[in-house]
């Protein structure tokens, strides 16, 4: 696994593995990172990650672990077999777990970075409220963050509104990998906190989660190169 520079994590939210590579084989390591989440991981399985790695990209395997402590630690160290640079969990898991989730990556040669979601984007006040969450939402992603921090993980997934706050909160090397990212000229689609690459990355987004306005487009490596120039920019 190569370390590069590339800021924007392409998601591939594909049903199928042919899709996916077919929008791989037109990019580039040296231009972005790749994420897999759920639905692509279970139809193309961990051979696809392997493939991905070995053609010498960096891999968010986006799974969201959420169990008990034992269980996550061991489906962590499986992923780290993969070779992949980034994976997740639920800050919800709690202390113990995040703890566990920690320690089973450390003694592990490159190890993979391990970062937190907080409260899903999706959830709302209300929502929360029906689990029993009565805190604020703003509130309840920022306890979170600070409980990730406070267990030795290295992230957390989060909306570029938030990522100041969450580093001023917590730490400035804190990572914040953010999605809901258009560009100014893409459809923003169900997403709703939007916020440019640019200003993403001047709010202190450290990478760019973006699916649609790249993997949809006539020309993807022409978009992919244009919000890399547009983040270039945005860091002189
Ligand atoms: O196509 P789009 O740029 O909206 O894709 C964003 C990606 O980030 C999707 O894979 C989506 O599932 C993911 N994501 C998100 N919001 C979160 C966490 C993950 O949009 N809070």
């Amino acid at each position: 696994m190569q370390d590069n520079d590339a800021k924007v994590i392409v998601a591939l939210d594909y049903d199928n593995e042919k899709s996916a590579l077919d929008f791989v084989n037109k990019v580039d390591p040296k231009l972005c990172k790749l994420k897999v989440g759920k639905e692509l991981f279970t139809s193309a399985g961990p051979q696809f990650v392997e493939k991905l790695v070995n053609k010498d990209y960096q891999v968010f395997l986006d799974l969201k672990f959420h169990d008990i402590p034992n269980t996550v630690a061991k489906a962590l160290k499986a992923s780290a077999n993969l070779g992949v640079w980034l994976v997740n969990v639920h800050c919800m898991g709690g202390y113990k777990m995040l703890q566990e989730a920690v320690s089973a990556l450390s003694n592990i040669n490159n190890r993979p970075l391990l970062i937190g979601v907080t409260v899903l984007t999706s959830m709302d006040a209300a929502q929360l409220t029906s689990i029993g969450i009565n805190r604020d939402l703003q509130e309840q992603v920022l306890a979170l963050a600070r409980l990730a921090n406070d267990s030795g993980l290295d992230g957390v997934v989060c909306s570029a509104q938030e990522a100041k706050l969450i580093k001023d909160n917590t730490r400035s090397d804190f990572l914040t990998v953010t999605p809901g990212i258009r560009p100014l000229d893409s459809a923003q689609g169900d997403q709703i906190r939007v916020m440019t690459p640019a200003k993403a990355i001047l709010n202190g987004a450290d990478y760019l989660v973006i699916g649609r306005p790249i993997t949809q487009s006539l020309d993807p490596i022409t978009s992919l190169i244009k919000i890399n120039e547009e983040i270039s920019a945005a860091k002189l």
